[in-house]
């Protein structure tokens, strides 16, 4: 009887000590100041010690050429290696590309794909693999693309030196016939090669562009377009330009080669401070 009374009041000792360390968590004192200068904006003091905390985002792992890394927790998945359940066609039927071995093929008769959902400013992770060998036209070899918000083309091409050819605003990373990449960032034929893109939507006002849609891209982790003002819709031999529109889809590009995707996944982006 006495043990188990001691037990009683060592347990409720424990639970008592564990409470006040949840207690001292959430009630840390907010570090800060409030009789700094205020900010551009008017909300916020220098070091406010109001300001809200960042939310927390498990961060994800990196991809190597054997095996696409995890996305960062608050990711919106679009292909993990299994299915096509986000995807349709541009006419709203079933995404009808190939999956297999973890890896997304275009079947070029097909068409383009897009996801179902939408989006507007956001963080996108795209892996792409053009066919080994490199073989056919130079203009088509390794063809495909992401499309941001279904209109603006991200290059895919078969791109690595001595193994492509197209002119400079039509190789891998390019906006398609607007800038080509930065640099020339391309793995050969066959490796996997990511996309890492910051995407801010175009905003309009009525018929009027108030501000381009923006890039940033990462290819293979180094920087090919640093913030770059979209011009207008990409096209073959035309001159872009912009119809308004709101959120848009992740569009892929079917152009006849068997390129192939994994790992793709989509982070909605918002502004400082909201949740
Ligand atoms: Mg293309």
């Amino acid at each position: 009887m006495k043990r188990e009374l001691t037990t009683a009041i060592l347990l409720a000792a424990l639970a008592s000590a564990a409470g006040a360390r949840l207690a001292a968590q959430t009630t840390a004192p907010k570090l800060g100041y409030r009789d700094t200068p205020m900010l551009p904006g008017g909300k916020w003091h220098v070091h406010d010690s109001e300001r809200p905390q960042p939310t927390r985002v498990e961060p994800g792992t990196a991809s190597s050429p054997a095996q696409p890394g995890r996305p960062p927790a608050d990711a919106t998945v679009l292909f993990d290696g299994t299915d096509l359940s986000q995807w349709q066609s541009l006419s709203g039927g079933p995404a009808a590309w190939k999956v297999e071995n973890g890896c997304l093929e275009v079947v070029p008769s097909a068409g383009d794909i897009e996801t179902k959902q939408k989006f507007g400013d956001c963080q996108i992770h795209v892996e792409w693999a053009t066919p080994t060998p490199p073989s056919g036209d130079l203009m088509e070899r390794g063809n495909s693309g992401v499309f941001l918000y279904g209109l603006y083309e991200v290059q895919v091409m078969e791109s690595y030196p001595g193994q492509g050819g197209i002119y400079a605003d039509g190789q891998a990373g390019a906006v398609y016939g607007q800038y080509p990449p930065l640099v020339n960032a391309c793995r050969p034929a066959g490796q996997w090669q990511t996309f890492d893109i910051i995407a801010t939507a175009p905003r309009f006002d009525g018929d009027k562009v108030v501000t381009p849609a923006y890039l940033t891209l990462l290819q293979n982790g180094i920087v090919v377009h640093n913030h770059t003002a979209i011009l207008g819709a990409t096209g073959h031999r035309i001159f872009p330009k912009y119809t308004p529109h709101g959120p848009g889809p992740l569009r892929l590009q079917a152009h006849g080669s068997l390129v192939r995707y994994r790992n793709i996944w989509v982070r909605p982006l918002k502004g400082y401070d909201e949740r």
